[in-house]
């Protein structure tokens, strides 16, 4: 898409004016663009841009992009369903992983984790109001796993995501609110490490940004629609 340089102005230009309208510091949002379903031209586009750090959903695509780009330095991160099969290719290859759910796949990340590796970045992903979906723990089980995660030696924990179901800003609210649980219970959680909140996409950013989101993980708005795959996220 030719206007990407365009969109992604418009985009930071939406993040600056809900940050002002809150009264949070710009700096404290980080802009993910999510750029699964595109081609490493279009990365390559954003990059020139400014943009360094990429979310993908689909492990074989995203590995593809990553060794095509290899010569860019860019910050790479998982925001799909990860599947135990996967965690090798997601350890070697990738800065973050958004979407851990369970501490199977938390160990598996950790033990496959590359020597020499920095630690990968974690958050766990929380269903905090969809009971449709499969992707993310309950609430009640976050805490749990946070200190699990936290014993693993070559994970970082960074934080919590969600995917709310759309037309719920409630729901932002309360992730906000699990983050702070967290860090209240959990004395070897600090909020400069554990500094995260990953939520917001390209219809609802604004509302939270308002609700603490540190992270928005935008495609749409910066690449355009996205033509409809036939890969489900189940073969990540
Ligand atoms: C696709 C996706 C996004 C981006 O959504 P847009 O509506 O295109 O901005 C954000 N987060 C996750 C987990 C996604 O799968």
């Amino acid at each position: 898409m030719a206007d990407i340089p365009f969109h992604l102005a418009g985009v930071r230009t939406r993040i600056e004016a809900a940050c002002k309208a809150v009264g949070r510091d710009p700096a404290s949002v980080h802009l993910l663009a999510v750029s699964k379903t595109r081609p490493a031209e279009d990365v390559a586009a954003a990059h020139a841009a400014g943009q360094i750090a990429f979310g993908e959903n689909y492990v074989q695509e995203a590995v593809n992009k990553i060794q095509t780009l290899s010569h860019l330095l860019l910050e790479w991160h998982l925001i799909g369903p990860l599947q135990s099969n996967k965690t090798a290719e997601v350890a070697e290859w990738f800065d973050w992983v958004h979407s851990v759910d369970r501490l199977k796949i938390a160990q598996r990340l950790s033990s496959q984790r590359p020597q020499g590796s920095k630690p990968l970045n974690v958050c766990i992903q929380v269903n905090i109001d969809d009971e449709d979906s499969k992707s993310g723990c309950r609430p009640e089980e976050a805490e749990a796993l946070a200190l699990a995660v936290l014993a693993l030696p070559n994970l970082r924990l960074r934080g919590l995501m969600t995917i709310p179901r759309p037309g719920n800003p409630a729901a932002l609210a309360l992730l906000a609110e699990l983050r702070n649980r967290l860090l209240a219970n959990i004395p070897a959680l600090s909020p400069a490490g554990f500094d995260t909140l990953s939520m917001g996409m390209s219809d609802d950013l604004e509302a939270a940004i308002a609700a603490g989101s540190t992270m928005v993980r935008v495609g749409t708005a910066i690449f355009g629609e996205r033509v409809k795959q036939v890969q489900e996220p189940g073969l990540t």
